[in-house]
């Protein structure tokens, strides 16, 4: 059946600008790191990004290994695309990366510029496109001096491959570095990708600082801790759940005693504010401005539109914080 986006899908989503950049992105994201790959639901898949965009989803974000198999979600991804969403590639911000082990030999990981305009060739191919709206460098490589990986970053902007380049999961003090580099250069970076949770929490240290400083905005990834912080594993540990699926990064001993009594405190104050655990863990990262998006993934439908909810209460009193920290330190 051919796919009409519903008229209402900019009445509700907020909207929030990217650092210092013209680009805005949706405060809730979809990521297509599980659930979009070859060994999935195509018809479940593309159920997904059609409602998210119904919703105001705009931003969707792959990267070159995401499946499994790697390369087959940006596959899927370019089968929906040119199915439902073709006349409405304007309305969409579309991230991918490369950073991460791809192909065998030398030239397929970490950060070599001979990798990354490979890579992106061959993503750009796989989803069906001319360009990205925001091509990532994955995470950081010792071994490359960053000088090439960001020439590299720059290199793919200038020759038409992407219009705004961002990192993942560099410290601050890289950050800074490139940031330095890539403004030299003219380059657009504005954005960083970095994880971040009520469970992990790395960022506060140093990254938000420099983020705001440099005036990078910032997209975390697993605001639900890839769905711990969720009503998911409340009781018992679904099989149909990442915890519970062979591949992945999420396994049945990350569900600890301890952290599930965490979970359960945390989810009578969610209930307390009239809304679920995902919700108020989305709304949680997005307290800080120079949060510009939570990227959430999700396996059914009715996660996306659970999450998107969010939007509705994204303000927090002193005391619910309070608790929330001392829920957390416990
Ligand atoms: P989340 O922390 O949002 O976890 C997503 C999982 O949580 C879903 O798959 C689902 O689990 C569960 N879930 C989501 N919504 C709900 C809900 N409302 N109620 C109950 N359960 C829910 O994020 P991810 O870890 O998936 O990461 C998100 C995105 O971030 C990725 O797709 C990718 O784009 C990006 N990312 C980037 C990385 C990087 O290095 N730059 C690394 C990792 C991710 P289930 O499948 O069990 O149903």
């Amino acid at each position: 059946m051919s796919y009409l986006p519903a008229p209402t899908r900019y009445d509700a989503m907020a909207y929030r600008r990217s650092g210092r950049s013209g680009l805005k992105l949706p405060v809730v994201s979809l990521g297509l790191w599980h659930n979009f790959g070859g060994v999935d639901s195509l018809e479940n898949a593309r159920e997904m990004i059609r409602r998210a965009f119904d919703l105001g989803i705009t931003h969707f974000d792959l990267a070159n290994n995401y499946g499994p198999p790697p390369g087959s979600a940006e596959e899927n991804f370019g089968r929906i695309l040119a199915q439902d969403l073709r006349s409405y590639r304007d309305e969409l911000v579309i991230s991918t990366k490369a950073g991460w082990q791809m192909w065998p030999g030398p030239y397929g990981d970490w950060g070599s510029r001979k990798y990354l305009v490979a890579s992106l060739d061959q993503s750009l191919k796989r989803m069906g496109l001319d360009y990205v709206d925001i091509f990532y460098h994955h995470r950081p490589d010792p071994e490359t001096p960053l000088e090439e990986t960001m020439g590299a970053l720059d290199y793919i902007v200038r020759s038409g491959r992407a219009l705004y380049v961002g990192i993942s999961s560099y410290n601050h003090e890289q950050t800074r570095k490139a940031a330095k580099i890539l403004k030299e250069l003219g380059t657009p970076f504005i954005i960083h990708q970095p994880k971040y949770n009520m469970f992990d929490r790395w960022i506060e240290n140093g990254l938000l600082k420099v983020l705001k400083q440099e005036g990078i905005g910032c997209i975390v990834f697993s605001p639900l801790a890839q769905g711990m912080l969720t009503n998911k594993y409340l009781k018992d540990i679904p099989a149909d759940s990442r915890a519970a699926k062979a591949h992945g990064f999420l396994s049945k001993e990350d569900i600890t005693p301890e952290r599930l009594k965490k979970i359960r405190k945390l989810n009578e104050i969610a209930r307390a504010r009239g809304q679920s655990l995902a919700q108020m863990a989305i709304a949680w990262t997005l307290r800080y401005p120079t949060i510009t998006s939570a990227l959430i993934g999700a396996s059914r439908v009715e996660q996306i539109e659970d999450c998107v909810a969010a939007i509705n209460n994204l303000e927090f009193s002193e005391k619910e914080l309070k608790e929330i920290e001392k829920i957390l330190a416990g």
